[in-house]
């Protein structure tokens, strides 16, 4: 297990910017406690300029590692000595580990919507055809999860542009692009399965917006997955279950990639439960 040679503490924690109210310190304090480690998880909310520092001192040691997330999840792929897993695939990395005096980048959020999906009763017999709103970062692990499990995609995006190049970069499985716009949205939910938003639209604090065009009928065979878990349901989780359609929110996939990179970091099993009944302390104590 990694630990220096005092059972000092070691730093671990979120690298991103801006950060505001993240359940990650919550979820992996709680892990690091049960297990009797003395690290605390911490915020570090860096400018871009400043990352090639903090990953120098990260070399130098003392620290366990950092998740990663926006703007810098490819930002950070050249700043490291390794990928492993589905971050070599994915070429973006959401969990930093250091080995002596290497950095090594890995991706869990693949693994976090695979773990997700596998959680859905409904879900897991024979893939159909998913429809996925939005081709960033996550679009790009949920999407590959899909096609990795048998899923036709449907992929579709405000910049149609960003859809092809992230079926392009993929290349495998049946991916098709198209524009995030009301009539194209629509066709391609009627013979969809699966609709799973990997767009920030709904997400606290603009609660009332709704990814998906207005007046759109979604028909209630739909499963319907939102990335987003601020707040816990959301306006598109709402309009979805007012159709008559299942559906979930991402807390499932936050504590699953989480349990991944602590594993990562001490090689211990990640006391799951708790880290999911500690995120939602911290949500629900939260302004959301
Ligand atoms: P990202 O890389 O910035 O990608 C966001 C995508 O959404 C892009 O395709 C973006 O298009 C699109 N988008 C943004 N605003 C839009 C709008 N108003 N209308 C239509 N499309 C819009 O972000 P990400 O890392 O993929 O994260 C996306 C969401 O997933 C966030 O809410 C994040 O918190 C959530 N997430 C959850 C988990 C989890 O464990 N539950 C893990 C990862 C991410 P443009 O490029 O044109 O802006």
């Amino acid at each position: 297990m990694p630990a220096d040679a005092a059972g000092a503490p070691l730093r671990v924690g979120l690298l991103g910017h801006p950060l505001d109210h993240s359940l990650s310190p919550a979820m992996q304090d709680a892990a690091f406690a049960a297990a009797g480690l003395p690290h605390r998880y911490e915020l570090l909310d860096v400018a871009a300029p400043d990352l090639p520092p903090l990953m120098a001192a990260m070399r130098a040691g003392g620290w366990l590692g950092c998740n990663v997330t926006v703007p810098y999840k490819t930002v950070i792929v050249p700043l490291l000595d390794e990928l492993r897993g589905d971050a070599e695939m994915l070429s973006a990395v959401n969990t930093v580990q250091v080995e002596g005096r290497r950095l090594v980048g890995y991706n869990t959020d693949a693994f976090g919507f695979a773990d997700a999906l596998a959680a859905i009763p409904e879900l897991r017999s024979a893939a159909g055809t998913a429809v996925v709103l939005g081709a960033g970062g996550a679009a790009r692990a949920v999407v590959w999860t899909l096609v990795q499990h048998g899923w036709r995609v449907q992929l579709l995006a405000r910049r149609l542009e960003q859809a092809a190049a992230l079926r392009a970069s993929l290349a495998t499985g049946t991916i098709q692009p198209g524009t995030l716009d009301a009539p194209t949205a629509e066709s391609r939910l009627a013979r969809a399965r699966l609709l799973v938003n990997c767009t920030p639209v709904g997400m606290w604090p603009q609660a009332d917006a709704d990814p998906l065009p207005a007046g759109i009928a979604l028909p209630p065979e739909l499963f319907v997955y939102d990335l987003i878990y601020r707040p816990i349901e959301t306006r598109l989780l709402a309009r979805a279950a007012a159709a008559g359609c299942r559906t979930a929110g991402g807390l499932g996939m936050l504590v699953a990639q989480g349990a991944a990179a602590f594993t990562i970091w001490t090689g211990l099993d990640a006391p799951r439960r708790l880290m999911r009944t500690a995120a939602e302390r911290a949500l629900l104590a939260g302004d959301y």
